[in-house]
């Protein structure tokens, strides 16, 4: 790969053209100025919602300087703000947090209480998310030149939104923005052209999608320069997708028409105008490169072009990496920037890097950012009466772990994000941030985020069903298996049965795994039953036995006897390769849970 990842600094490099070269001088100036700038954006985020009734709650009298924003305005979760949040859902309009009217809320992958947590935003976040994702091409065409000659195949979808009692929308960020005139009537960039009509990424029928955009990006196959997805995941799920429908795909392909699954009418009409004329010649070549049983770099081998896979693999994506080397020949896999629902952080300077080695510059105009030191033999006490002294962006230090903290201009205030990161050095002034983890998950295999209460609860709600066969779990433990696409939850239960004769056959193991999935929160659902980002829960029996086992392994490896609890997730190869060669039997939920886009009051 004639790629050069070690490029010093993005910034030395002659930009080609002046709103790129305007792009990095921004990104300079923001890093240069780090703590001005983020002094600034605090003074002008309290200016404006100095009126609002929580700044006035905790009798912030107007202030705008950090001192007294610090010592006033107490570090939050979600839940602390929940009630507030709950009555601008209900239709209260006043300015609660923010001066600006909420346009509508954004829905995390977060949940609370089993359903995604739903954050206020206002109409200019949309032009400051804008902005960030404006800096990403002027930096990767420093590292990957000539983009501007070919396409991007990018898998992007929008999922289902709902309308709170209060009337405003609640959905997914990304949604949100594809559904947005920033995005449908964007003006034509030759940096940004993506084979996906945008018929197809607006349909919500996610086979329809899908389907639509793989046809497109084998009918310019030779164009596209670049394969992506938001997350790894995606990308994986493309390309099971690929595996499963390539037969119809080159079907359409060498007769000129579309597969009648097809129903969306815009799609149809727009397909129209690409689906032009039967191509055999590109028909024959899928089919041959489909039907060889070795998928071995079938990226680069049907898309011959790509420089880079455009995914995120830093957090929890990283357990995809080998399979997507897999698929992709080892391609160079940016990532390109770091966001939430509440806020837009940042962008990776360094795109080339290697996965371990991506660290995130988050752009203090964003947003005002605040850091929980991280040290979990010293944990840091949050009160609410006494707010604590956080550490400022330009301040933190490298080699440390930290909690992010935001305050934004949609009016969350010192709003603890949940995710852990380490500063690995500083882009000027600016700090640069490697993603550790999200705090408290324990299983993620899309957007789902499954933390050790709620996999706890599902186990016993599951435990209820086996008390008819005088049958009780003696340990359970979880592993997110990435091994199959979509990778799907697996449950190890010991048991212990005190009438073998009357034991739970396998269809009630398979309720069991049913009555998990029920039990798991709104997002593990909709991938389940909307998206198919997650396969089906299953549980494996072990042999009796086998979590001790297990212990005795980790005492040979210095675990504390006396300390020592059954973890409640395993990657650890061993252990899982332990347990899998003791399983007796395993069971899959027969049917996908229960999901609807409504909320479960
Ligand atoms: P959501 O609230 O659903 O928008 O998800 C936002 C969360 O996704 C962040 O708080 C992170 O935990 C995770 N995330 C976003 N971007 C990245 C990234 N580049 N690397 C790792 N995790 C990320």
């Amino acid at each position: 790969m004639a790629i050069d990842s070690s490029l010093p600094s993005p910034i030395l490099t002659p930009p080609p053209n002046e709103k790129f070269a305007t792009a990095l001088q921004f990104i300079e100036e923001m890093t240069k100025n780090c703590d001005k700038v983020q002094e600034n954006v605090l003074a002008e985020i309290l200016g404006q919602n100095a009126n609002t009734e929580y700044l006035q709650r905790f009798n912030l009298d107007g202030a705008s300087d950090r001192d007294t924003f610090k010592s006033k305005i107490p570090v939050v979760t979600y839940e602390d703000i929940q009630p507030d949040i709950q009555r601008i859902a209900n239709g209260d309009r006043s300015p609660i947090f923010c001066s600006h009217p909420i346009s509508e809320f954004l829905t995390s992958s977060g949940t609370s209480a089993g359903e995604r947590k739903l954050m206020p935003t206002i109409r200019e976040e949309m032009d400051r998310r804008q902005l960030l994702y404006s800096l990403l091409m002027p930096v990767m065409n420093l590292y990957v030149p000539d983009l501007d000659k070919g396409k991007g195949l990018y898998f992007l979808f929008i999922k289902a939104e709902t309308k709170t009692p209060g009337g405003l929308v609640a959905r997914p960020v990304l949604t949100s923005y594809y559904k947005s005139d920033q995005f449908k009537t964007r003006p034509y960039d030759p940096y940004n052209v993506y084979t996906s009509p945008d018929e197809a990424i607006l349909c919500t029928d996610s086979y329809q999608s899908m389907y639509t955009q793989m046809l497109c990006g084998l009918l310019m196959r030779e164009q596209v320069l670049r394969v992506g997805a938001v997350f790894a995941s995606g990308l994986l799920r493309a390309i099971r997708f690929l595996q499963l429908n390539w037969r119809q795909l080159a079907h359409d392909i060498s007769t000129g028409l579309l597969n009648p699954r097809i129903t969306d009418r815009f799609i149809q009409e727009r397909m129209k105008k690409i689906l032009l004329e039967p191509d055999t010649d590109l028909a024959e070549f899928i089919i041959k490169e489909c039907e060889n049983e070795n998928w071995e770099r079938i990226i680069v081998r049907i898309w011959p072009n790509t420089k880079y896979l455009d995914v995120i693999v830093t957090g929890a994506m990283a357990q995809y990496i080998p399979l997507l080397d897999f698929y992709s020949g080892g391609l160079p896999k940016p990532c390109t920037m770091y966001a939430s629902s509440e806020c837009y952080f940042g962008l990776n300077l360094k795109p080339m890097n290697k996965p371990d080695e991506v660290s995130y510059t988050i752009m203090p105009n964003m947003g005002y950012f605040e850091f929980i030191p991280h040290e979990p033999a010293n944990p840091v006490h949050l009160s609410r009466e006494l707010p604590p002294r956080l550490v400022d962006l330009a301040d933190v230090e490298v080699g440390k772990e930290y909690e992010l903290v935001v305050t934004t201009y949609s009016g969350l205030c010192r709003y603890r994000v949940g995710d852990i990161l380490r500063v690995t050095e500083f882009h000027n002034s600016a700090p640069q941030f490697k993603f550790i983890r999200r705090k408290n998950v324990l299983l993620s295999i899309d957007a789902d985020k499954t933390d050790e209460s709620e996999l706890q609860k599902t186990v016993e709600n599951a435990y209820a069903l086996l008390r008819d066969f005088d049958t009780t779990v003696v340990e359970y433990t979880s592993f997110a298996d990435t091994k199959t696409i979509p990778g799907h939850y697996v449950i190890y239960w010991e048991l212990l049965v005190k009438d073998p004769v009357h034991g739970p056959t396998g269809e009630v193991l398979e309720k069991c795994c049913l009555v998990m999935e029920e039990s798991m929160n709104s997002v593990y659902r909709q991938c389940r039953v909307a998206d198919n980002s997650v396969g089906p829960l299953e549980i494996r029996v072990v042999k009796n036995g086998t979590f001790e086992e297990v212990m005795d392994y980790a005492i040979s490896r210095g675990a504390s006897i006396n300390q020592y609890k059954a973890p409640r997730c395993v990657s650890f190869t061993p252990i899982v390769e332990l347990l899998d060669s003791r399983v007796v039997s395993a069971h899959f939920s027969p049917v996908p849970p229960h999901w609807t886009p409504e909320r479960r009051v």
